[in-house]
């Protein structure tokens, strides 16, 4: 269903007329296209105190193809490294570094600002990084014209390369959706690898692909150069393989909550799996009072113990190689709770504690770094069936006052995918446009 409030504010008349009545204004989004892979514009290089981490974050500015700069007249991405503001009076050179430059910033811009955990052991340091989040919140709230603000926590101890393909990916037109967000990499990346390139050669199963969200993921997958494989239930055989030969895939028809699941996609994977996307989902809404036993199981069942079990499986298998990456898909709803979806919401909140819980054993145990997308109001065949005012509602209720596409989704997925997403470990990340519903 065409967003026709998006298009009418596209218009003079529709500007003019959503300004008269303070409605929202949602700026159209710079994605990703062949013919646009990046901002167009310098990126700004700030600094507040004194860094905390080493050298090198120019050099790894430099990889995102922008001309770095200490002064723009108008960046189209702007880099804050705040690691070393340890003190509420630090966070003075905060605003004094941002407050000059932020109405320059182009639209559709990009701001990172750069900070570390906060440290358990010193609470003014704790005080100032966490102050961070609300300032970087804040700001996505009010930047406006599809400008996005992020947060990157950096180990202290860890290296500013760690934080190369995360950096690539937001100071780009790939996280077009993606706002207000707080990333924290690891020190270590597990097997780092040497060619920082996409994943070409690499071997990518996506579940739940014959069409929405999981063909996006495969599509971009395979776009980055990985072999993929495309699965979906055998109901669905013919978006299924239609999808496929679209890209070149492999079609693998199966059932993901079938006893040999997990069996099934490692023969299909001889030479093992890179990527493994558990993206295949379903809603079977009804407030609790309502809902039959077996409304509740088929949601578990699909969205959460198909996850957990074929994972185990092919993790203890050696299904997955080294340097592998597995991602999982949670939703807004598993963090702020929906009306008529205790299943659905406990479901994607049980792949929260999953990814997390397993992010860092299975990064020590197999080399595997395990994450999760989060996304909110997708324009797909799931949400079209919304009632339409549930459905503007939930359109306008974010930041960007509109809703994301497949693509931003699975251009997520594609940046945990990364070979050198090593240090991206046990997060989730919401693609919502900083929705209003959670934190
Ligand atoms: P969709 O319904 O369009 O696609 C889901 C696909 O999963 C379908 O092709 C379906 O056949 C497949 N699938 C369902 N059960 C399966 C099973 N047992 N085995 C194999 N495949 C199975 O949904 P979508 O909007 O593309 O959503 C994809 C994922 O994103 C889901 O996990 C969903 O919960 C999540 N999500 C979507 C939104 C949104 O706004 N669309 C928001 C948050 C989260």
């Amino acid at each position: 269903m065409a967003d026709r409030y998006l298009h009418l504010t596209g218009t003079a008349p529709g500007r003019f007329l959503t300004r008269r009545l303070g409605l929202p204004q949602p700026a159209p989004l710079r994605r990703w296209t062949l013919a646009t892979p990046r901002l167009d514009g310098p990126l700004l290089h700030l600094t507040a105190g004194t860094p905390a981490i080493r050298d090198g974050l120019g050099k790894v500015l430099a990889t995102t193809g922008l001309t770095v700069e200490e002064r723009a007249a108008r960046p189209a991405g702007i880099v804050l490294d705040a690691t070393g503001v340890a003190s509420a009076r630090g966070l003075a050179e905060v605003h004094a570094a941002l407050h000059p430059v932020v109405r320059s910033l182009a639209p559709g811009g990009r701001i990172v600002v750069l900070g570390t955990p906060p440290a358990v052991e010193d609470h003014h340091q704790a005080a100032a990084q966490q102050a961070l989040e609300g300032f970087v919140r804040s700001l996505g709230k009010e930047i406006g014209r599809g400008a996005t603000v992020q947060l990157v926590r950096l180990p202290a101890d860890g290296t500013p390369e760690a934080a190369g393909s995360t950096l690539r990916f937001l100071l780009s037109p790939r996280s077009a959706y993606v706002s207000g967000q707080v990333i924290e990499l690891t020190a270590a990346a597990p097997d780092p690898v040497p060619d920082r390139s996409a994943p070409a050669g690499r071997t990518a199963l996506v579940t739940g692909a014959a069409r929405g969200i999981g063909a996006s993921v495969a599509s971009v997958l395979a776009r980055d150069g990985a072999r993929v494989i495309v699965l979906d239930v055998p109901g669905a055989r013919d978006d299924l393989v239609r999808t496929a030969d679209r890209l070149g895939a492999t079609a693998l028809p199966l059932d993901i909550t079938a006893p040999d699941a997990a069996a099934r996609i490692a023969a299909a994977a001889p030479d093992g799996l890179d990527v493994l996307v558990h993206n295949a989902g379903i809603t079977r809404d009804r407030r609790l009072a309502n809902m039959p036993a077996e409304r509740w199981a088929q949601v578990i069942e699909v969205n959460l113990d198909s996850v957990l079990r074929t994972t185990d499986e092919l993790l203890s298998a050696g299904a997955l190689n080294r340097g592998g990456r597995i991602v999982a898909t949670a939703s807004i709803a598993g963090i702020a709770g929906n009306d008529g979806q205790t299943n659905y919401a406990a479901s994607k909140a049980g792949v929260i504690g999953l990814v997390r819980s397993l992010g860092p054993r299975a990064a020590a145990e197999h080399g595997v770094t395990v994450n999760a997308v989060a996304p909110g109001f997708i324009e797909t065949r799931m949400t079209a069936a919304v009632p339409f005012l549930i459905r503007e509602a939930g359109r306008r209720m974010n930041s960007l006052s509109q809703g994301g596409l497949p693509a931003d989704v699975a251009e997520a997925v594609a940046w945990f995918a990364q070979p050198d997403s090593g240090a991206v470990n046990g997060q989730v990340l919401r693609v919502c446009g900083q929705s209003l519903l959670g934190a």
